[in-house]
């Protein structure tokens, strides 16, 4: 079996599940541009802990953890199969990581799914964020996931490259990007680039607006463990740019399997 790759992807409002637009079509495209994966592990800003949790669930239900939307979001399913053999695959991977009999899927991993694999015919389980602990540790969590690429394994990172919902100002999704938030996202894109780890470690430092773009960090942290899950001297490549609601950078970046 081939090498099945990592990729972060920004999820959005929860209206990409319904809105056209260029991260949209990004995302329904790529589950047929990619190997059919045996299962997916996605880690998702929306679900944080103190230590790192991993949902073993055979039929896991689709969280609606939002509000002031659409019904047809509201009514919106995605009832994939859960994937137990993987969870506890990953609980022994990862140190000092927990079964979580439980936990379902949050639109941070439906919502892309939902685009990706339509069918909701692939094995799908979540593990979860440690906001607290910050970059180096997501990236020790990414590294510790990387055997599972060689198992049929996708993994997905997904939050968000830039993701300050206070300077949320209009819900037109196109319209033109914010200086701050273009010029956050082309330094992340650079670093990227140049697979300058040590730099982005440090982004809230030396990126342009680190903290105005990410007040919080939950949304970056999933990046952090796809940089993580690529080999010892791989660089991630961008899968899309594109940005929405002027103010949230909607990139993927995967490694290179994810072309
Ligand atoms: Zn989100």
């Amino acid at each position: 079996m081939s090498r099945h790759p990592a990729i972060f992807v920004s999820h959005g409002s929860p209206m990409l599940a319904l809105d056209d637009g260029p991260a949209h079509r990004f995302l329904a495209g790529l589950g047929t541009t990619l190997e059919r994966p045996k299962a997916i592990l996605v880690v998702s800003a929306h679900w944080e802990s103190a230590d790192p949790l991993v949902s073993a669930v055979a039929r896991p239900r689709t969280i609606h953890d939002f509000g002031g939307f659409p019904r047809a979001l509201l009514e919106m399913q995605y009832p994939a199969p859960g994937a137990p053999d993987l969870a506890a695959r990953v609980a022994a991977l990862v140190p000092g990581a927990r079964i979580d009999p439980a936990r379902g899927l949050d639109h941070g991993a439906w919502v892309p799914l939902k685009l990706a694999y339509p069918a909701a015919d692939v094995p799908v389980t979540q593990v979860s964020v440690q906001s607290h602990l910050g970059p180096a540790h997501a990236l020790a969590v990414g590294r510790a996931l990387r055997p599972l690429r060689d198992e049929g394994v996708l993994i997905v990172g997904s939050g968000s490259l830039t993701h300050n919902l206070h300077e949320f100002r209009s819900p037109v999704q196109e319209q033109p990007p914010k200086s701050w938030v273009v010029a956050f996202a082309d330094w992340m894109a650079e670093r990227l680039d140049a697979g300058d780890i040590e730099s982005l470690l440090d982004y809230r430092a030396r990126a342009p607006f680190g903290p105005r773009n990410h007040p919080t960090e939950e949304h970056l942290l999933p990046l952090f463990t796809v940089l993580g899950a690529a080999d010892a001297g791989e660089r991630l490549a961008a899968r899309h740019r594109s940005y929405t609601y002027g103010i949230l950078a909607m990139d993927a970046w995967g490694t290179a399997e994810a072309a």
